[in-house]
């Protein structure tokens, strides 16, 4: 991703995306104070503009790293660097961190905190998989405690365990992996939220140690207007024997239908479908 034509927003300004480079010594990079979004634009119009921008300060503010931009100043980096790379459907990749400076041990408060802002091309997240039922592994390791970490932020550090576990299961032949929480709850993937279906209602877990995506609460939302009965509840593995049908939601993956996860399978039913449909014709709408 480093070596390409392009400009992406660095601390203010549009930079040669060759030359959007940062120092070894970063505080970020040894101490994972970064946050990040992820965000879909369909048809030159980025789906939830506004939720992201909030959610990176959100972020931001539960790292005790204040995020010297506005929303509307980076609802604006968004708009410039889309332009300026001539896209109208892409990937937005917003990240802040705190850069280096006088601080290199654990403590930053001195290392100023710089903001980018990167934009391209993204087909589908699980590719061939999409619309065939992905393949999950079951992570080996668990989503932590609130009390261990602030799970509501879309932190790199809670990443550390996403990437191990995504290569655990990419190693298996498996697209993802799917999370169980610290109490051995059904959590999230690695970069995505997870429905079932049973007797045609829907079944997904709280959002008390996992990321409350906007995709997620899109689709509670959606759901309830197709007359969908929701169920925001925690979830035991040893209950997916009984769901019928499951599907991931995240902006990267959109809707996702899942096959498999471990030993447990199910169908890409029409409920799956539906949700996947609306969800397309919506962000487009
Ligand atoms: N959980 C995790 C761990 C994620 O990385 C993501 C992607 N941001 C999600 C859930 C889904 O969140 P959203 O719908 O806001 O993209």
């Amino acid at each position: 991703y480093d070596d390409r034509d392009g400009q992406i927003w660095m601390d203010g300004k549009l930079v040669d995306w060759r030359d959007a480079n940062v120092h070894i010594l970063t505080h970020a990079m040894h101490y994972a104070s970064s946050v990040f979004e992820g965000e879909r634009c369909y048809e030159g119009k980025i789906f939830k503009s506004r939720e992201h921008s909030e959610r990176l300060l959100k972020s931001g503010a539960l790292i005790d790293m204040p995020i010297p931009y506005s929303v509307d100043e980076i609802e604006a980096a968004k708009e410039d660097v889309l332009k300026a790379n001539g896209l109208k459907d892409a990937y937005v990749r917003v990240v802040a961190w705190r850069g280096s400076g006088e601080d290199m041990g654990v403590a930053s408060s001195k290392n100023p905190v710089r903001m980018a802002v990167a934009c391209w091309e993204w087909g589908a997240y699980y590719g061939d998989a999409k619309m065939k039922g992905a393949k999950l592994d079951i992570a080996a390791w668990k989503r932590p405690s609130p009390e261990t970490i602030p799970t509501a932020a879309k932190a790199a550090g809670l990443y550390m365990i996403c990437t191990i576990s995504k290569h655990a299961a990419e190693a298996k032949g498996c697209s993802d992996a799917l999370f169980m929480d610290y109490r051995g709850y059904v959590a999230e993937a690695t970069g995505a939220n997870v429905f079932f279906v049973k007797d045609g209602e829907v079944h997904t877990p709280i959002p008390d140690a996992i990321l409350n995506g906007i995709t997620r609460q899109t689709i509670i939302q959606m759901l309830k207007e197709k007359g969908v009965t929701v169920h925001e509840r925690h979830i035991m593995p040893e209950e997916m024997e009984g769901f019928e049908q499951c599907w991931l939601t995240g902006t990267a993956a959109e809707v996702t239908p899942v096959g498999q996860i471990g030993d447990y399978t199910f169908e890409v039913g029409a409920l799956t479908r539906d949700v996947a449909e609306s969800y397309e014709r919506l962000v487009r709408a």
